[in-house]
Protein backbone atom coordinates (compact mmCIF):
# COMPACT_ATOMS: atom_id res chain seq x y z
CA UNK A 1 0.00 0.00 0.00
CA UNK A 2 1.61 3.22 -0.88
CA UNK A 3 -0.86 5.25 0.27
CA UNK A 4 -2.53 4.43 3.96
CA UNK A 5 -6.20 3.65 3.51
CA UNK A 6 -8.18 4.97 6.01
CA UNK A 7 -10.97 2.95 7.66
CA UNK A 8 -13.82 4.46 10.36
CA UNK A 9 -14.76 1.52 12.37
CA UNK A 10 -18.56 1.88 13.72
CA UNK A 11 -19.78 0.04 16.50
CA UNK A 12 -21.52 0.06 19.91
CA UNK A 13 -19.53 -3.39 20.64
CA UNK A 14 -16.35 -2.46 22.78
CA UNK A 15 -14.70 -6.05 21.57
CA UNK A 16 -15.46 -5.91 17.89
CA UNK A 17 -14.66 -2.23 17.95
CA UNK A 18 -11.03 -2.88 19.62
CA UNK A 19 -10.26 -5.90 17.97
CA UNK A 20 -10.66 -4.70 14.73
CA UNK A 21 -8.92 -1.82 15.54
CA UNK A 22 -5.90 -2.87 16.24
CA UNK A 23 -5.65 -5.92 13.47
CA UNK A 24 -6.58 -2.55 10.98
CA UNK A 25 -3.53 -0.86 12.40
CA UNK A 26 -1.48 -4.02 12.15
CA UNK A 27 -2.14 -4.19 8.60
CA UNK A 28 -0.72 -0.28 7.72
CA UNK A 29 -4.23 1.27 8.24
CA UNK A 30 -5.29 4.58 9.80
CA UNK A 31 -8.00 3.65 12.03
CA UNK A 32 -10.87 5.82 13.99
CA UNK A 33 -13.60 4.80 15.77
CA UNK A 34 -16.87 5.56 16.42
CA UNK A 35 -19.26 4.61 18.90
CA UNK A 36 -22.57 4.15 16.71
CA UNK A 37 -24.44 5.44 13.49
CA UNK A 38 -24.74 9.10 14.48
CA UNK A 39 -21.48 9.44 15.88
CA UNK A 40 -19.79 7.43 12.63
CA UNK A 41 -21.73 10.22 10.69
CA UNK A 42 -20.14 12.87 12.26
CA UNK A 43 -16.68 12.51 12.28
CA UNK A 44 -17.51 11.02 8.44
CA UNK A 45 -18.66 14.33 7.92
CA UNK A 46 -15.63 15.88 9.57
CA UNK A 47 -12.95 13.93 8.30
CA UNK A 48 -13.99 11.63 5.42
CA UNK A 49 -12.13 8.20 5.91
CA UNK A 50 -11.18 5.79 2.86
CA UNK A 51 -13.92 3.59 4.20
CA UNK A 52 -16.28 2.53 6.94
CA UNK A 53 -16.97 -0.68 8.58
CA UNK A 54 -19.92 -0.39 10.65
CA UNK A 55 -22.11 -2.74 12.25
CA UNK A 56 -25.87 -3.34 11.72
CA UNK A 57 -27.62 -2.55 15.26
CA UNK A 58 -26.27 0.37 17.18
CA UNK A 59 -27.80 2.90 19.49
CA UNK A 60 -29.20 6.28 18.36
CA UNK A 61 -28.70 5.40 14.43
CA UNK A 62 -27.52 1.50 12.95
CA UNK A 63 -25.77 0.86 10.00
CA UNK A 64 -28.50 1.24 7.82
CA UNK A 65 -29.62 4.62 8.83
CA UNK A 66 -25.72 5.42 8.61
CA UNK A 67 -25.69 4.66 5.24
CA UNK A 68 -28.44 6.62 3.80
CA UNK A 69 -27.17 9.56 6.11
CA UNK A 70 -24.07 9.73 4.55
CA UNK A 71 -25.32 8.77 0.74
CA UNK A 72 -27.43 12.21 1.02
CA UNK A 73 -23.93 14.50 1.67
CA UNK A 74 -21.79 14.79 -1.24
CA UNK A 75 -19.09 15.15 0.96
CA UNK A 76 -19.64 11.51 2.06
CA UNK A 77 -21.82 9.75 -0.71
CA UNK A 78 -18.65 8.14 -2.41
CA UNK A 79 -17.34 6.66 0.74
CA UNK A 80 -17.20 2.95 0.28
CA UNK A 81 -19.40 1.31 3.49
CA UNK A 82 -18.52 -2.07 4.51
CA UNK A 83 -21.03 -3.88 7.04
CA UNK A 84 -20.86 -6.53 9.46
CA UNK A 85 -23.21 -8.62 10.64
CA UNK A 86 -22.93 -11.50 13.54
CA UNK A 87 -26.33 -13.12 12.47
CA UNK A 88 -25.61 -13.02 8.80
CA UNK A 89 -29.57 -12.59 8.30
CA UNK A 90 -30.81 -13.13 5.01
CA UNK A 91 -33.36 -9.87 5.07
CA UNK A 92 -29.53 -7.66 6.56
CA UNK A 93 -28.10 -8.91 3.59
CA UNK A 94 -31.09 -7.71 1.17
CA UNK A 95 -31.47 -4.43 2.68
CA UNK A 96 -27.69 -3.74 2.63
CA UNK A 97 -27.55 -4.42 -1.45
CA UNK A 98 -30.86 -2.28 -1.59
CA UNK A 99 -28.85 0.53 0.10
CA UNK A 100 -25.58 0.35 -2.55
CA UNK A 101 -23.25 -1.11 0.73
CA UNK A 102 -20.32 -1.97 -1.09
CA UNK A 103 -19.62 -5.50 0.99
CA UNK A 104 -21.73 -7.68 3.33
CA UNK A 105 -19.19 -9.45 5.93
CA UNK A 106 -20.49 -12.16 8.68
CA UNK A 107 -18.14 -11.96 10.81
CA UNK A 108 -18.31 -15.39 12.52
CA UNK A 109 -17.72 -17.40 8.89
CA UNK A 110 -14.86 -15.12 7.67
CA UNK A 111 -11.42 -14.87 9.94
CA UNK A 112 -9.99 -11.53 10.45
CA UNK A 113 -7.25 -11.77 7.70
CA UNK A 114 -10.31 -12.57 5.20
CA UNK A 115 -12.16 -9.55 6.27
CA UNK A 116 -9.10 -7.50 5.94
CA UNK A 117 -8.59 -8.93 2.63
CA UNK A 118 -12.03 -8.14 1.29
CA UNK A 119 -11.62 -4.87 2.36
CA UNK A 120 -7.91 -4.01 0.96
CA UNK A 121 -10.17 -5.79 -2.07
CA UNK A 122 -11.97 -2.77 -2.19
CA UNK A 123 -8.81 -0.36 -3.27
CA UNK A 124 -7.40 -2.58 -5.84
CA UNK A 125 -9.24 -2.33 -8.67
CA UNK A 126 -8.99 -4.65 -11.73
CA UNK A 127 -7.89 -3.32 -14.84
CA UNK A 128 -7.73 -5.24 -18.52
CA UNK A 129 -7.28 -4.36 -22.11
CA UNK A 130 -9.57 -6.11 -24.78
CA UNK A 131 -9.42 -5.41 -28.22
CA UNK A 132 -12.65 -4.68 -30.53
CA UNK A 133 -13.85 -6.64 -33.14
CA UNK A 134 -14.33 -4.03 -35.70
CA UNK A 135 -16.72 -5.69 -37.83
CA UNK A 136 -18.70 -7.26 -34.84
CA UNK A 137 -21.99 -5.49 -33.22
CA UNK A 138 -22.05 -1.84 -33.00
CA UNK A 139 -18.02 -1.44 -33.46
CA UNK A 140 -19.27 0.39 -36.84
CA UNK A 141 -21.04 2.76 -34.71
CA UNK A 142 -18.39 3.16 -31.99
CA UNK A 143 -16.26 4.59 -34.57
CA UNK A 144 -18.41 6.72 -36.42
CA UNK A 145 -19.37 8.24 -32.97
CA UNK A 146 -16.62 8.92 -31.36
CA UNK A 147 -14.21 9.95 -34.93
CA UNK A 148 -12.28 6.31 -34.93
CA UNK A 149 -11.34 4.84 -38.19
CA UNK A 150 -13.32 2.25 -38.53
CA UNK A 151 -10.22 -0.39 -37.99
CA UNK A 152 -9.86 1.42 -34.52
CA UNK A 153 -6.76 2.28 -35.76
CA UNK A 154 -4.45 4.92 -33.25
CA UNK A 155 -4.43 7.95 -35.64
CA UNK A 156 -0.98 8.74 -34.20
CA UNK A 157 0.95 5.25 -34.91
CA UNK A 158 -1.78 3.00 -36.70
CA UNK A 159 -1.22 0.20 -34.17
CA UNK A 160 -4.88 -1.30 -32.72
CA UNK A 161 -6.63 0.81 -30.42
CA UNK A 162 -7.72 -0.87 -27.09
CA UNK A 163 -10.65 -0.54 -25.03
CA UNK A 164 -8.90 -0.01 -21.25
CA UNK A 165 -11.65 -1.30 -18.91
CA UNK A 166 -11.28 -0.89 -14.89
CA UNK A 167 -13.58 -3.09 -12.97
CA UNK A 168 -15.36 -0.87 -10.56
CA UNK A 169 -17.84 -2.94 -8.84
CA UNK A 170 -17.29 -6.65 -8.44
CA UNK A 171 -20.45 -8.03 -7.66
CA UNK A 172 -22.38 -5.78 -10.75
CA UNK A 173 -19.50 -6.41 -12.73
CA UNK A 174 -19.74 -2.50 -13.17
CA UNK A 175 -16.60 -1.67 -15.82
CA UNK A 176 -15.34 2.11 -16.62
CA UNK A 177 -13.94 1.86 -19.62
CA UNK A 178 -12.01 4.37 -22.34
CA UNK A 179 -10.11 3.45 -25.03
CA UNK A 180 -6.21 4.03 -25.70
CA UNK A 181 -3.35 2.85 -27.46
CA UNK A 182 -1.18 0.06 -26.01
CA UNK A 183 1.62 1.88 -27.76
CA UNK A 184 0.68 5.86 -26.99
CA UNK A 185 -1.40 5.26 -24.23
ZN1 LIG B 1 -0.67 4.79 -30.96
Amino acid sequence: MDKKIKILIVDDDESVKSMYSEIFKREGFEVEEAADGLDGLDKAVKNPPSVIFTGIIMPRMDGFGLKQELAKNVVTADIPVVMNSHMGRREDLERANELGMSDFIVLGMNTPRQVVDRIKALFEREEYDVQIDPKELDAHKIARDLNFNPQFECPKCGRPMVLHMQLVDVPAKEFRAIFSCTNCG
